[in-house]
């Protein structure tokens, strides 16, 4: 399962600055059981979008957003609607977030940063890589993960030695941030480039002070020399 956290409302509403018509979608899977992104999380931020005077053209939860096939597919009877809005409002992990904006051509805004347990997971094994750094960046790089899709992981552009749209250090791999420019293009959201992303907050990568508190992590840190012999 991948835990995934609302960002502050200051912040979404931030993001929806200058749109009207919004579409939220929700995840089902992890986002439904962190408690960020599942049905009810939606019609809340309905509600709630709707007070600050937003108009809320129509609403989805689809069983796993990282699930590119699937999103499009249940997306197809809405088309209409979806291409009605301004954008999509996320509420899902960064998955989830880089497989609809690399299925819809609609801005898509992230509503939620994924946070790190540790461990590992099942998920739906997409191209889409997130690195759970707890604060996401999706809403500046068209969604496609600067911190995965570069791979110096650079938050503010590149580094100017591609080749060809290749990676200076690996020739197999597209360059990450040239795929961040031409997906802003085709959002004609080219202006988001010109904002300069602060130094990332690594702290955030750790497990938060809450997971901490739980049974499950005091399990987890049973003495090490206690071991069955
Ligand atoms: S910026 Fe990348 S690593 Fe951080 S939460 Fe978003 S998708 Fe994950
Ligand atoms: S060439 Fe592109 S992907 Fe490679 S390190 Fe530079 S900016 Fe990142």
């Amino acid at each position: 399962m991948i835990v995934s956290q609302q960002k502050p409302l200051e912040e979404i509403l931030g993001y929806l600055d200058g749109e009207d018509r919004i579409f939220i979608l929700g995840c089902n899977g992890c986002a439904e059981a962190s408690g960020s992104g599942g049905p009810a999380q939606v019609a809340e931020m309905q509600s709630i979008l709707e007070e600050n005077g937003k108009n809320v053209i129509g609403s989805m939860v689809i069983d796993f957003l990282c699930q590119k096939a699937l999103v499009k597919s249940r997306l197809r009877p809405r088309t209409e609607q979806v291409g009605a809005a301004d954008s999509i409002l996320i509420m899902t992990c960064g998955l989830g977030v880089q497989a609809v904006a690399a299925s819809v051509n609609k801005i898509c805004h992230p509503a939620c940063d994924t946070v790190n347990i540790g461990g590992s997971r099942g998920e739906w094994k997409g191209k889409e890589r997130c690195l759970e750094c707890g604060e996401c960046l999706l809403e500046y790089t068209g969604g496609i993960c600067p911190l995965t899709a570069c791979t110096k992981g650079l938050i503010n552009g590149a580094c100017g030695g591609a080749s060809n749209g290749k990676c200076e250090l690996d020739p197999e791999r597209d360059c990450g941030w040239e795929l961040i420019y031409e997906r802003l293009k085709q959002k004609n959201q080219l202006d988001k480039l010109k904002i300069l992303i602060p130094p990332k907050d690594y702290s955030k990568m750790m497990p938060s002070p809450k997971m901490m508190s739980t049974s499950l992590w005091a399990l987890e840190q049973i003495d090490q020399e206690e071991k069955i012999e």
